[in-house]
């Protein structure tokens, strides 16, 4: 492979690190000058840490919340807005992609999407294909498509041994949020 070429990278699986380790590699980046745009589709009703913290890199990492929060899906069918919302999250990243503005795009629970049918999965390949060829592409949450994980250069799929959770502990400050 040509050194040079943008890596479509997937973190995946049930434990949790997956879009703090997105976030990690965003912080790298821009310490070699490189600049990154999360857009976090599902996410936003939440006030997260990062929301704050990555302005304080002055412009290398910016995000964009473009959900409303947890969404409820399981047996029933997603909820027109919340399909709406993803669809809305999904035109600003084929955007931002050809923006010329960005090395990075981090997809934020955009997997999560794809799993519940909010987002046909053979759009966003056809779309990441058509991307500037150097531009990095990041796509975390649970249940990563197959198609995705064939497609992708890098995939690594965190497991869970232990959470908290699991003992009654909720969501920490500065840990989770
Ligand atoms: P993080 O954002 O902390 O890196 P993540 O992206 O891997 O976590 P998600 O599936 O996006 O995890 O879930 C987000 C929230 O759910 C986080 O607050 C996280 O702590 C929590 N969480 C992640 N994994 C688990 C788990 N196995 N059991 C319970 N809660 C979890
Ligand atoms: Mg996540």
């Amino acid at each position: 492979m040509e050194s040079g070429r943008g890596l479509l990278m997937v973190f995946t699986g049930n434990g949790k690190g997956k879009t703090s380790a997105a976030m990690g590699v965003a912080l790298r980046a821009a310490g070699q000058g490189l600049k990154t745009l999360m857009i976090q589709f599902i996410k936003g009703s939440w006030h997260y840490g990062e929301l704050d913290s990555s302005r304080m890199l002055g412009g290398a990492f910016e995000i964009r919340p473009m959900g409303r929060g947890f969404v409820k899906v399981g047996a029933q069918k997603p909820d027109p807005e919340d399909v709406r919302l993803v669809e809305e999250a999904w035109r600003t990243a084929v955007e931002a992609m050809h923006s010329g503005k960005y090395d990075m795009l981090i997809l934020d629970e955009v997997n999560y999407a794809m799993h519940y049918g909010m987002l046909p999965v053979e759009r966003v390949l056809a779309d990441l294909a058509e991307r500037p060829a150097p531009l990095h592409v990041i796509a975390t949450g649970r249940n990563a498509p197959a198609e995705l994980i064939e497609a992708a250069d890098l995939v690594s799929e965190i497991k869970e041994i232990k959470h908290p959770f699991h003992r009654g502990v909720l969501a920490q400050r500065g840990i989770d949020y």
